[in-house]
């Protein structure tokens, strides 16, 4: 073959290899398009991992287990609180020291590698949690109580992020930027480099994707990585770390560090060894550990926090599409997402019609049960504190006058008699209830009318969260300023599939302004990978 043939068609093969990475997977939050055989593929793993449940893990560091001498913390399911899902070390601060030191030896190498090299070991670890989906998936409907098709793309979508980070890194070619020449015969460079290592402190929500893509993020840039999953879900840490480990990243770059964020947690925030720490959580943690991290100079502390996002339904709206992204964004996992659309505000001309048809799509599809059967959409909520919560938000709301549309209660009855399950809940409430404020992360719904568009944007505004934001409207004016002047960091017009929920990698960033997040940058976004790197200039002379 002529060598041009040959150089085009390396070419082509190049370009056709790039397309089919980013290629968006069948089964996403937004199409959950789960088919006949990924049913059986999925209950065939249900059925494996029930013989495995109550297994005793240790924890990862430079390669080899780690027991701690801190004992073990027994995690009972959410489905049934009598089945033991897994036994895991409480790590202690000593632990915690010295998966630190541990990866500041292995920061080196990796830091040291061809980012194309890099590359090519992390875009094996997706390969592997594609691989280990079902089971994976599985996993989490006991651990942390997801259904079948949130937990299926939630795998597709950790394994979408390291494919994305690793995208980015090669299309700005490892971050290495000439700059204009200052003179003859000398150059001048802008290079991004790794900080060292990377404290990734992760929720129980998205237990794979979150912390697949802080640490992809972290390890992408060449940072060594601690990472802390919750205690909530260490299962799905564990299957983050043999991924990785299977790949054939080099033993101490990624460290798997479960235990309390009393000892764990804290070391993390306080060792001078750490560069650089990424949280997502809570605001009440995600302040503490922003304000606790950095003590003697600057060090880059990225937090993702909560959110108390809202959806505003106006006069013109389409009301069946907007019932049914309202019904899919506050209910979908519970309501257990940064995400989930907590509160709305409806026009006083369509509210008696939207709010039979959010009653009717809800008592229609949100079939609460084990969340590893086909039907289920709502599974449990995480725990007895969650239970709690919600039992005292209904109450807090009946004395407050609201109404219940729908729900409000635990549930107790058939095979829910020993998990956390609770109905979905529908309420309308004065739009100045503090239910309007609090981010619940339950199934908990408050709606209000409003006597104009501007009313609402105002209120969406009135919160000291600034995650997700939706509008259903026809009016594109109403649109444009919508999205003008919303104070959110991810927002959406007009989803059906969503009216606040559904970010996916290279196609909808995820990040919050305000008490939601800290730098501005968003993760599953195209400034997200160089927030874990300084820049170095560079004047060369000769
Ligand atoms: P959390 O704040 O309770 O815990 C998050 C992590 O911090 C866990 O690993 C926990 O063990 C650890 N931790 C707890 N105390 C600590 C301490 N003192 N020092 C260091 N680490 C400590 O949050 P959660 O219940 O796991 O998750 C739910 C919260 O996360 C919600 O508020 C939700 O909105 C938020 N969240 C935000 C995003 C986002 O992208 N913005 C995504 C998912 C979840």
């Amino acid at each position: 073959m002529p060598a041009k043939r040959v150089a085009s068609k390396k070419k082509t093969t190049r370009a056709a290899k790039k397309t089919a990475a980013l290629q968006v997977p069948r089964i996403t939050y937004a199409t959950l398009a789960i088919t006949p055989d990924d049913d059986k593929k999925y209950d065939d793993a249900v059925e494996r991992v029930r013989q495995e449940l109550g297994k005793h893990f240790p924890n990862f560091v430079n390669g080899e287990s780690r027991p701690s001498s801190g004992g073990e913390n027994a995690h009972a399911s959410p489905v049934d609180t009598r089945k033991v899902v897994s036994y895991f070390p409480k790590g202690t601060r000593e632990d915690a020291q010295h998966a630190i030191r541990v990866a500041h030896e292995a920061f080196g190498k990796w830091s040291a590698m061809d980012y194309r090299d890099r590359v090519k070991l992390m875009r094996r670890a997706a390969d592997r949690l594609i691989e280990r989906r079902y089971a994976i998936s599985a996993w989490m409907a006991f651990e942390v109580g997801k259904n079948r098709a949130e937990s299926l793309a939630e795998v597709n979508e950790a394994a979408e992020l390291i494919r994305y980070y690793c995208e980015r890194m090669e299309f700005h070619k490892g971050y290495v930027l000439p700059l204009e020449s200052p003179g003859k015969g000398q150059k001048t460079v802008s290079v991004l480099r790794p900080y060292g290592v990377w404290a990734v402190i992760a929720p129980w929500n998205f237990p794979m994707a979150l912390a697949t893509g802080m640490s992809a993020g972290a390890l992408v840039a060449g940072n060594a990585v601690v990472f802390k999953p919750s205690s909530e879900s260490p299962v799905a840490g564990y299957e983050i770390y043999r991924a990785f480990a299977d790949a054939g990243l080099p033993n101490g770059v990624f460290n798997l560090m479960v235990g309390p964020g009393a000892t764990v947690g804290a070391e993390l925030q306080e060792n001078p060894g750490v560069n650089g720490l990424i949280f997502t959580g809570s605001k009440e943690v995600g302040m503490q550990v922003y304000h606790n991290f950095a003590k003697g100079y600057p060090k880059p502390v990225i937090a993702e926090m909560g959110g108390k996002n809202p959806a505003i339904v106006t006069a013109s709206a389409d009301l069946d599409e907007a019932a049914e992204g309202v019904m899919r964004a506050a209910f979908g996992f519970d309501g257990q997402k940064c995400s989930a659309n907590s509160r709305v505000y409806v026009d006083r001309a369509v509210k008696d019609k939207f709010l039979e048809l959010l009653v009717e799509y809800t008592k229609n599809r949100v079939k609460v049960g084990d969340p590893t059967r086909k039907e289920t959409f709502m599974g449990p909520v995480i725990n007895q504190a969650a239970v709690e919560t919600y039992l005292r938000a209904a109450d807090e709301a009946r004395r407050g006058g609201g109404k219940f549309l729908f729900g409000g209660n635990a549930i107790k009855t058939g095979e829910m008699e020993h998990g956390y399950f609770v109905e979905p809940a529908i309420v309308e409430l004065d739009k100045k209830h503090r239910l309007f404020q609090e981010e619940l992360f339950l199934p908990f719904l408050v709606i209000d009318a409003v006597d104009s568009f501007d009313e609402a944007l105002a209120l969406s505004n009135d919160s000291e969260y600034g995650l997700c934001a939706g509008i259903y409207s026809r009016d594109q004016k109403e649109i444009d300023v919508f999205f003008d002047n919303i104070q959110a960091g991810v927002t959406y017009s007009n989803r059906r599939a969503g009216s606040t929920t559904g970010a996916w990698p290279g196609v909808n960033s995820f990040g919050g302004w305000k008490g939601s997040g800290s730098t501005g940058k968003s993760a599953l976004g195209p400034y997200y990978v160089q927030q874990f790197m300084r820049e170095q200039s560079r004047w060369i002379v000769g």
